[in-house]
């Protein structure tokens, strides 16, 4: 190995480095983080032996072992990968590809009269604690979580959502999925998240919040049952202590695609 540095390896060595910092990130909080630690220091044993060392014999294990890693890897971090590729493809990123691949007005743009409903529901329902849990699809399909629950398919209505999830209604456990501009269905179960930095005080509807954003580019909304408070769940973090101010500008950010 020689020592004669251009100003490619430099960049090379600043990509390697961003691409390592950025998983890193999206993967700081969760159970993978130590899978990922653990194979960087495999990496920098297997680099010590084979190119500083030069051991023939354990060199070789450790390269056959790095050979078959990358399908070791693609499985251990099946979800990981899956979410750093909707992560890329997200509305923001690409929106001018997202901006020709969309019908006019976009599948789920929510008209501004319907953000409201939300808003409404959820301030009524804050103010009454009533717990509930409000998932709004975006770019990632959640479709697939529809069977878990009841299938709605209703208008947005702010009477409806509070009404679904009143104390007493017998669809008012589990979440309520938002998408097509309609209540899609109610009752559905979450993958709960992993996330071992969130406060412990916060339950499981707040981690099931967590996990499908972490999953998805969906948006939750939490109504604690304890407290009335608003919270909101996106890309994996959880902002708590909404006020219907902050509810309503993030919704029209999102919904509308202004
Ligand atoms: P709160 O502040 O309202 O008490 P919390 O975060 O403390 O919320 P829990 O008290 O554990 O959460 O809330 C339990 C409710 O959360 C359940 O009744 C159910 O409706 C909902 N919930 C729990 N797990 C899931 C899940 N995996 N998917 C969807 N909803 C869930
Ligand atoms: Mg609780």
């Amino acid at each position: 190995m020689g020592l004669d540095f251009n100003i490619k390896d430099i960049i090379d060595i600043l990509l390697v480095a961003f691409l390592m910092f950025q998983t890193f990130r999206l993967l700081r909080g969760t159970n993978a983080v130590n899978i990922f630690l653990g194979i960087m220091a495999f990496i920098a044993c297997w680099f010590v032996v084979f190119y500083v060392l030069k051991m023939e014999l354990l060199g070789a294990i450790l390269d056959k072992i790095m050979s078959v890693g990358a399908i070791a890897l693609i499985i251990l971090f099946q979800s990981e990968i899956r979410r750093f590729f909707s992560l890329i493809g997200r509305k923001r990123n690409w929106s001018i590809l997202q901006w020709l691949s969309k019908p006019a007005g976009g599948k789920n743009e929510i008209e501004e009269l319907t953000i409201m409903q939300i808003v409404v529901a959820c301030r009524n329902m804050s103010r009454n604690k009533c717990g509930a849990l409000i998932v709004i699809e975006k770019n990632t399909d959640l479709s697939y979580l529809l069977h878990s629950g009841e299938q709605v398919n209703a208008t947005i209505n702010y009477r409806l959502i509070e009404n679904l999830f009143f104390k007493n209604s017998p669809l008012h456990d589990g979440a309520m999925i938002i998408a097509n501009k309609q209540i899609m269905a109610v009752g559905c179960i979450l993958p709960v998240s992993q996330n071992q930095t969130i406060s412990k005080r916060l339950g499981l509807r707040h981690r099931a919040a967590l996990g499908i954003t972490e999953k998805t580019d969906a948006t939750a909304i939490i109504l604690s049952e304890e407290t009335g408070r608003i919270a909101i769940a996106q890309n994996g973090d959880l902002i708590v202590n909404v006020s219907e101010e902050q509810l309503e500008r993030l919704l029209y950010k999102e919904l509308t695609g202004k």
